[in-house]
């Protein structure tokens, strides 16, 4: 249970929250957790078996939230999401919780899964079944608001992984027929949720699979795979000390020198580019001095020329049409 001892301002509040949350000294993952093995980085997931204990510890803020999900998602099951469950027709009831894989191949390749519970639909005897997986994910309402459908979760790394999670699910707990859930929560109003359903895609599983394989060999063989090198992801890794990507490009650094003909393709497209580039720069010198010589949302016209505006955030957006074409066509 939390221990909030002698918290009078903030800073106790963390000391509580180190003290309260259940977190352990840092050390290696002793299997591929099905709920990273989507991981945008490879070297990461090979950092997490061989490295783990030299993780950058995640802040205390960041704990508090994985503590306030533990206390929370039992609650939205329980009191809201079960009794919800058994009104519908057919009814159905997430039961099982933390299961774990009946596939031995999940033993094989050490890919340590707990699905987050089984949703059992009844049958026309009335009498429970296993019918699907289900993951549940809690969010603050502000993401939780973005969160339309299973594309909207790429906006950011971790959301971007469930979809993994639960067909690792699906497949570790042989439910593929049925698709699976995903229950995104809104942490700020547990009243309200998303479903987003995932359908079995065992193309998908077997390159997960097969990145199962890649991980054993190296954390085997203490080699590493190649870096991703993208600052927006690197600068909040927890290895990021220790790997060390290059994240800059080095002027010293001899550049790749193309032969003629090697990539006509590719020539093409920085050629176009450079030009495009050059014309963007003028039409973006050319779109201030107008917007110097307009008035803000005063529409006007000007030969078959029309300038349009719209309100946009604070501001206006201005349009410049040629209605040339337009005109022709009606005549
Ligand atoms: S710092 Fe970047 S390249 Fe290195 S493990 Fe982390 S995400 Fe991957």
């Amino acid at each position: 249970m939390p221990e909030f001892v002698g918290i009078q301002n903030g800073k106790d509040a963390a000391a509580g929250i180190r003290r309260s949350a259940s977190t352990r000294p840092a050390e290696c993952n002793k299997s591929n957790y099905a709920s990273k093995l989507g991981d945008i980085c490879e070297r990461r997931l090979v950092y997490w078996r061989t490295k783990g204990d030299r993780a950058i510890p995640p802040s205390d803020g960041l704990v508090g939230l994985w503590e306030s999900a533990k206390l929370l998602t039992p609650i939205f099951l329980d009191r809201i999401f079960n009794p919800f469950g058994r009104k519908q027709t057919p009814a159905w009831e997430i039961l099982e919780q933390e299961r774990r894989p009946s596939d031995p191949l999940f033993l094989k390749l050490n890919i340590g899964l707990k699905v987050d519970g089984i949703r059992h639909v009844a049958d026309a005897t009335g009498r429970m079944r296993p019918y699907s997986i289900v993951e549940f994910k809690s969010m603050n309402g502000n993401l939780f608001g973005r969160i339309e459908d299973r594309d909207s979760l790429g906006m950011t790394y971790w959301a971007a992984k469930y979809p993994d999670q639960v067909l690792l699910g699906m497949l570790g707990c042989e439910l593929p027929e049925h698709p699976g859930w995903l229950v995104i929560i809104n942490r700020d109003c547990l009243y309200e949720c998303k479903i987003i359903e995932i359908p079995f895609d065992m193309d998908r599983c077997e390159r997960l699979l097969a990145r199962a394989e890649r991980i054993n060999a190296h954390v085997t063989d203490g080699t590493l795979p190649r870096q991703i090198c993208r600052p927006d992801i690197c600068q909040n890794c927890p290895f990021l000390p220790i790997c060390s990507p290059k994240l800059e490009a080095d002027p010293e650094d001899a550049p790749l020198v193309m032969k003629p003909g090697e990539d006509d393709e590719l020539h093409k497209l920085l050629a176009d580019h450079v030009l495009l580039e050059g014309s963007r720069k003028e039409a973006n010198a050319i779109t201030k001095k107008l917007k110097g010589r307009l008035v803000p949302g005063q529409c006007l016209v000007s030969g078959p020329i029309v300038v349009n505006w719209k309100v946009h955030g604070k501001g206006w957006r201005m349009t410049v049409k040629d209605t040339t074409s337009e005109e022709q066509g009606a005549s």
